[in-house]
C-alpha cells in the first residue's frame, strides 16, 4: 500500500525526531532481543550500469519487522543501535546475510556473471577492532571473492579520519573489497582527503539527482556534477548516483558521465527475488 501511494515508507527527514519517537515508543527495550528473535530482514535495491542498463549488483538495506510497530526503516533504529552498541552484531549479521545472498545470486545466475553486493557500515563498526577479521571470515565462509563486496561508509563517518580509522579500510581495500563514499556531497569532506582514502567509488547524494529533474537540468547542478565526475574519474573512482526517480534524471546523469545509478526509477528496495527477476529478464 505504501508503495502504491508512491511514498518511501522508510523515509524520514528528521532522524533526531525519529530517535525521540523510538524512545517514546519503548523500542529501546525490544531492540536488544530483536536480533536473536530474527526480526531484522534485508531489502535489496539494484545498482544499474548507466552505459548499458545492466544490473550489476544491489545495496543491502536493513529493516526491522517489529512485532507491534510493523516494519521500521533504518533511520528509525540505526541511531539507537549505534547508541546501544547493538550495531556491531547487527552490522555483522547484515554483512553475513548479504554476502550469502550474493553467493546465491552468483550460482543461480544464468550466465554466472557475479553480482556484487553493497553493505553500509556505520562509524561504530569502523572503530570496532574486529571489522577486518569479521569481514574476511564472512567472505571465506561464503566462498566469495572480496571483489564481490562493496562497503559503503558515509562522508561524515570519515570526517577528520585519522590513520587509525583509515587503516582497516585500507586493509580491506588491499584484500580487494571495494570501498564507497556514501552520500557524497552532504558532508564537509576535504577534497584533498579523497586521495588518502582507499576508495573505489563516490556515491553522489540524492540532492544532486533532484536538480536533474527538468529539461534542461539546473545549470548549476550540471556544473557541480560535471566537476565531481571529472574529479572522481581523475582519481580513478567510479561515480554512483542515488535517488534516480525518473528517466529524465537517468539520462542527464548518464550524459554527465556517471557510471552507476540506483533509485525508484529502476526499482525500489525489495526482496532478493526481485533481483533475480530483473537480472534474468536482463540476460535474455
Ligand atoms: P543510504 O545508504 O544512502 O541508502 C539509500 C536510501 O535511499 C535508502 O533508504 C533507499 O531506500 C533510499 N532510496 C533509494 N532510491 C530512492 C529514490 O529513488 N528516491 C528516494 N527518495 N529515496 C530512495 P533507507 O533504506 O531508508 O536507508 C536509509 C539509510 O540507512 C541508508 O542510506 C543507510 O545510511 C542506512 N542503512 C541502511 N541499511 C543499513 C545497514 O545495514 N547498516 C547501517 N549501518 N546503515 C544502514
Ligand atoms: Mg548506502
Ligand atoms: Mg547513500
Ligand atoms: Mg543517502
Amino acid at each position: 500500500r505504501a508503495k502504491a501511494a508512491g511514498g518511501n515508507r522508510y523515509e524520514h527527514a528528521d532522524p533526531e525526531a525519529d530517535t525521540r519517537a523510538i524512545t517514546r515508543y519503548g523500542l529501546t527495550n525490544s531492540l536488544p532481543t530483536a536480533l536473536e528473535r530474527g526480526e531484522f530482514f534485508i531489502e535489496y535495491q539494484p545498482l544499474v550500469r548507466l552505459s548499458d542498463g545492466q544490473v550489476h549488483g544491489a545495496e543491502a538495506l536493513v529493516r526491522w519487522s517489529h512485532p507491534l510497530r510493523g516494519v521500521l526503516g533504518p533511520d528509525q533504529f540505526i541511531p539507537l543501535a549505534e547508541n546501544t552498541g547493538l550495531i556491531v552484531p547487527l552490522g555483522r549479521w547484515v554483512l553475513e546475510e548479504a554476502v550469502r545472498q550474493a553467493r546465491d545470486w552468483q550460482f543461480q545466475h544464468i550466465d554466472g556473471r557475479p553480482l556484487r553486493v553493497n553493505v553500509n557500515l556505520s562509524p561504530c563498526q569502523l572503530h570496532h577492532p574486529g571489522l577486518v577479521r569479521d569481514t574476511v571470515e564472512v567472505l571465506k565462509e561464503a566462498g566469495m571473492d572480496p571483489s564481490a563486496l562493496c562497503l559503503e561508509v558515509t562522508e561524515s563517518a570519515l570526517i577528520g579520519a585519522d590513520e587509525a580509522l583509515l587503516k582497516p579500510l585500507r586493509e580491506l581495500a588491499d584484500l580487494g573489497v571495494d570501498i564507497a563514499l556514501d552520500d557524497f556531497g552532504t558532508g564537509y569532506s576535504n577534497l584533498s582527503n579523497l586521495r588518502r582514502m582507499p576508495l573505489s567509488t563516490l556515491k553522489l547524494d540524492r540532492s544532486f539527482t533532484r536538480g536533474m529533474q527538468h529539461n534542461p537540468a539546473d545549470p548549476v547542478d550540471i556544473k557541480i556534477v560535471e566537476g565531481i565526475v571529472s574529479l572522481a574519474h581523475t582519481l580513478d573512482l567510479a561515480v554512483t548516483v542515488e535517488g534516480v526517480e525518473t528517466g529524465i534524471q537517468a539520462e542527464h546523469l548518464r550524459v554527465l558521465g556517471c557510471d552507476t545509478a540506483q533509485g525508484w526509477y529502476y526499482a525500489r528496495p525489495g526482496p532478493p527475488e526481485q533481483l533475480h527477476e530483473l537480472v534474468l529478464v536482463d540476460a535474455t
